[in-house]
């Protein structure tokens, strides 16, 4: 009989532990492998972290279940993919399958066996058929160029597999009846970077490939930190290396494709959450295979399989889309900087307004510093002013605001206006008896849309018509309260008539691909004022804009979140920065309620870098991250008593066994103490100690899932938080 071997697998369901298996040793199981097991009365796919060696097994009498079969068409996953799984659940206390179901493409489970499918292009068509598809034209072209191609070489050459279904339900394209034995050709377009400055020079020599080491590229927008991205990349690929790029933003990519497309000699993809599953799956292993140089991608295509990963690039580092906000809530940019260490690679972090921790990390010699100073194609730094707003004001707009507008619009230029709220009104209030709307789930009030003709929950998506009579008194005397885009965008349209005014935000770009045509609309520069949330200050070059009015900031100077002052500050800079033109320096005007606010007068008049400094010394002062290392506990529950109790309970039990370098803070309601018809209560744990943090996580979720199991309560967990909802 052969030998038995005890196996450690990840199964599809939320409980934090893995699943014990047994398997005959000659089936060849290895860490990495997927396997077919029993679960409950299920057969699912898990994937094996560890196998352990039954001599030295601790609990030999124990009756496992034995694994169905090995998944042999699933390909195992490599030492690295499967080390950053192993360390990931030690370091974020979520399920293992959270973590699986995050880095792997599920899609990689559902594949057919039998390998790749090849396919061929008919020589017979002119591509002129598709004269009003270039996408497919194109593929057409580079096909006919070429033998049989799979897939991933297709998306490895910048093509989407779904222009490949599209030309074979036209006949274009056919499956090949046999596999070439096909090396994926380098396509070498012409390159033109442009001639570093002095400085990009400097800040390129000073990343060294093969080495692991961080560094924090500092510039203001249109400084050149994606020629310096560019560059470094350039060199990377030449010396056989591959390179991740990552952006905060999906309606970035497309942007950053293009440029790099011009301009490097290398076979590019880009991969985010909204591509198709089949080309995540393509591209997952085509960059595994080695067969993609550079990857474009947002948060998640940090965990691409790479065998020659060679650098990797976070452009806005501090953007907090790098954090996943729900389930395994990692942090990028963390998980970058390990799978640097793995593959000893400079990790180039970019940024004109560095996250604190980042900055925090450059003080204590952790980080090498490059800068740029110079704005190539874009004026200096704007002009800032802070326009005091008074409670009065029936305008929804300064007046200062309004004459600045008139003139920069009279100029020819255009104008942004940025206000972090969509809808048409954030209230919606009875003059008679002061009865607010409020969403009958969460404990925030609706938004008004006029658009729809409809009161919206931005929490839960709870909708119900714009009511004529108050809900209390039934009066009619209801009236809107402050402003969101929708509202604005109006206004400015009745008042600026003679311009175009154009509206970014989520509700306006819903529709696919029109995000991506407001945003080229904008960039032609033409006289107008676009209207946005912060969807409009990220990463866009509008070259017209000379004048930004930034509205709505206090809320995030007033907010008792922790991260709240260092985003809005953050914001702000980015905002400002759309503004300038040629040699000429642009306006940013700030309107607030807090115009002697000690940060917003340091911001605008000794800039980001001495505000950060300052925001840094205050988190020292008071304890908080990255001074100190912070896990945060979530229970949701209809009754908030449920919630206040197990929490209790969870504290209580700490309490007694309690070490010296943790505290705990709470049970707490949360900010937004409810949602979608639950109590949300929170516990922080503290500590200075990182090993201390996690054992005293570790300790409380077992409590948790103790004292919670019968009660039906939800919970999570959030190490690292960048916010306190
Ligand atoms: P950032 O990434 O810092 O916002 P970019 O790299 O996008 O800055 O540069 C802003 C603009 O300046 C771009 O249009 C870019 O092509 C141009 N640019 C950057 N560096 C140079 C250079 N050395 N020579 C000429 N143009 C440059
Ligand atoms: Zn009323
Ligand atoms: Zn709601």
């Amino acid at each position: 009989m052969a030998s038995e071997i005890r196996l450690e697998v990840a199964v599809p369901c939320p409980l934090r532990n893995l699943f014990s298996y047994k398997a005959s040793a000659d089936l060849g199981v290895e860490p990495g492998c997927w396997v077919e097991v029993p679960f409950g009365r299920r057969r699912v796919t898990g994937l094996v972290l560890a196998q352990v060696d039954p001599a030295g097994d601790t609990n030999p009498a124990f009756e496992l279940k034995e694994i169905f079969a090995k998944a042999e068409q699933l390909r195992p996953l490599d030492t690295a993919t499967l080390e950053l799984i192993q360390w990931s659940i030690r370091y974020y206390h979520v399920a293992p399958w959270d973590i699986v179901s995050n880095m792997v493409p599920l899609s990689l489970l559902q594949r057919q066996p039998g390998g790749e499918k090849f396919w061929v292009a008919s020589t017979g068509f002119s591509p002129d058929l598709l004269s009003r598809a270039r996408r497919r034209r194109e593929l057409l072209l580079w096909m006919q160029a070429r033998e049989a191609v799979s897939d991933s070489q297709i998306s490895a050459a910048g093509f989407s597999p779904t222009l490949r279904r599209e030309l074979v339900k036209q006949g274009l394209v056919s499956e090949a009846t046999a596999a070439p034995g096909f090396a994926p050709q380098k396509q070498l377009p012409s390159t033109h970077l442009p001639q570093l400055t002095r400085e990009q020079h400097e800040a390129v020599d000073a990343v060294a490939l093969g080495r692991e080491q961080v560094y924090l590229l500092q510039g203001p927008t249109g400084s050149g930190k994606t020629e310096v991205y560019m560059a470094v990349a350039k060199a990377a690929i030449a010396a056989g290396r591959q390179v991740l790029l990552l952006v905060p933003e999906i309606g970035l990519t497309p942007q950053m494709e293009k440029r790099i497309r011009q301009s490097l000699p290398a076979r590019i993809a880009t991969y985010h959450s909204e591509a198709s599953d089949a080309d995540r799956r393509d591209i997952w292993q085509a960059f595994g295979d080695g067969n993609i140089d550079l990857v474009i991608g947002t948060r998640s295509a940090i965990f691409l399989p790479a065998p020659r990963l060679g650098l990797i690039v976070l452009d806005e580092e501090q953007d907090v889309s790098y954090k996943q906000q729900e389930g395994w809530r990692y942090h990028a940019r963390h998980i970058a900087a390990l799978r640097a260490r793995q593959c000893q690679a400079p990790l180039v972090l970019g940024s004109a307004t560095p996250s604190l921790e980042s900055l925090f990390h450059l003080e204590r010699g952790r980080y090498i510093p490059l800068q740029l100073t110079q704005r190539h194609g874009q004026g200096a730094m704007p002009i800032w002013q802070i326009e005091p707003l008074s409670p009065q004001s029936k305008s929804l707009l300064s007046q200062a605001s309004l004459e600045a507008i008139e003139m920069a619009l009279q100029g020819g230029n255009q104008v942004m206006v940025f206000i972090n709220r969509r809808g048409f009104a954030p209230a919606y209030e009875c003059q008679a008896c002061r009865w607010v709307a409020n969403c009958p789930n969460c404990s925030c009030r609706l938004t008004a849309h006029l658009q729809h003709h409809q009161l919206l929950c931005h929490q839960c998506q709870f909708a119900r018509p714009i009511p004529n009579r108050c809900d209390q008194c039934h009066s009619q005397r209801l009236q809107m309260l402050g402003a969101g885009t929708e509202r604005l965008e109006n206004f400015l349209q009745q008042r600026f008539a003679a311009w175009p005014a154009l509206r970014v935000d989520r509700d306006s770009t819903r529709q696919r691909g029109k995000r991506q045509q407001l945003m080229e609309q904008a960039a032609q520069g033409q006289a107008g004022i676009l209207v946005g949330t912060q969807m409009l200050a990220k990463g866009h070059h509008f070259p017209g804009v000379t004048l930004v009015v930034v509205l709505g900031i206090d809320q995030g100077l007033l907010s008792a979140d922790p991260w709240a002052m260092e985003q809005t500050a953050q914001l702000c800079i980015q905002v400002a920065g759309r503004a300038g033109r040629g040699k000429l320096a642009g306006r940013a005007i700030l309107e607030t309620g807090l115009p002697e606010h000690p940060v917003l007068l340091q911001l605008t008049s000794a800039g980001y870098q001495a505000t950060a400094r300052e925001l840094l010394r205050q988190r020292r002062t008071g304890h908080l991250p990255p001074f100190s290392y912070w896990a945060l506990l979530r229970v949701e529950h209809q009754d908030f008593r449920t919630c206040e109790q197990v929490l209790q309970q969870v504290v209580d039990a700490l309490q007694a066994s309690r070490s010296p370098e943790v505290s705990l803070l709470g049970p707490m309601p949360c900010l937004l103490e409810r949602r979608g018809d639950r109590y949300r209560y929170q516990l922080l744990i503290q500590s200075s100690l990182r090993s201390r943090l996690h054992e005293v996580t570790d300790k409380a979720l077992q409590l948790l899932e103790q004292f919670g199991a019968k009660r039906r309560l939800r919970w999570s967990v959030d190490v690292d938080p960048l916010g306190m909802d």
